[in-house]
């Protein structure tokens, strides 16, 4: 399999673990891959049971796509706009998780309620103002808010996730989806007990820190 043939595939591979495990339903979420002078991304409105590899779009950094194939994600401006602001984004993936979603449509963002919120890249997972789901507005708004951080919600919409590689984003779009569940939970038992700054700080330290890191 050629290298574009693996990351094509494995794009569908994502997508449809994510249906497997609850993250997304029918069609809603979309996901891409850096490559060479664009992204690849998902076609718009297929459902992850009939995506093939050969359906990727190959979207240049110009915004346009082979108008003979399928087309793209009604997101390919917020995906594109990430690899142009972010040269370590590798991957993006988006879905429509239950939890983010009630709190995206609650309009609240994830606070720091766990240690676990700093997969995120930060102290929080940040909400980003609403726009129109496929709108250039939209991919403005989670350019800047995710600005640093791995994971934004989407106000009234859902969530956002990037790492270096496809996998990495899926993980972090599933650590988001969590820590929204485990947020929701406190709040309809009487509210959370927050992780102060400093704490989060060493957090964000001991993370560097943490798992099989390359010896000296
Ligand atoms: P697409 O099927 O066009 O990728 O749209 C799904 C979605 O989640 C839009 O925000
Ligand atoms: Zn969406």
């Amino acid at each position: 399999m050629g290298n574009e043939q693996a990351l094509r595939q494995s794009m569908v591979d994502v997508m449809q673990q994510m249906d497997a495990r609850g993250l997304n339903r029918g069609t809603s979420g979309n996901v891409s891959i850096r490559v060479d002078g664009g992204m690849l991304v998902t076609p718009s409105g297929v459902v992850p049971g009939r995506l093939t590899a050969e359906q990727m779009v190959f979207v240049d950094n110009a915004g346009n796509w082979d108008d003979q194939g399928p087309r793209p994600s009604s997101e390919w401006r917020m995906h594109l706009g990430l690899y142009l602001a972010r040269g370590e984004v590798g991957a993006v993936v988006h879905c429509h998780s239950r939890h983010a979603t009630i709190l995206a449509c609650a309009g609240r963002e994830i606070p720091s309620v766990h240690y676990m919120v700093a997969v995120a890249g930060g102290a929080k997972v940040p909400l980003a103002p609403y726009a129109t789901f496929g709108s250039e507005e939209l991919a403005h708004a989670i350019a800047a808010t995710l600005d640093g951080y791995r994971a934004c919600l989407m106000t009234n919409h859902g969530q956002i996730a990037v790492g270096r590689t496809i996998h990495q984003a899926l993980a972090v779009a599933d650590e988001v989806e969590e820590q929204a569940a485990v947020y929701c939970g406190t709040l309809a038992i009487g509210g959370p007990l927050l992780l102060d700054d400093a704490e989060m700080a060493r957090i964000g330290q001991a993370f560097m820190r943490y798992g099989q890191q390359k010896q000296g």
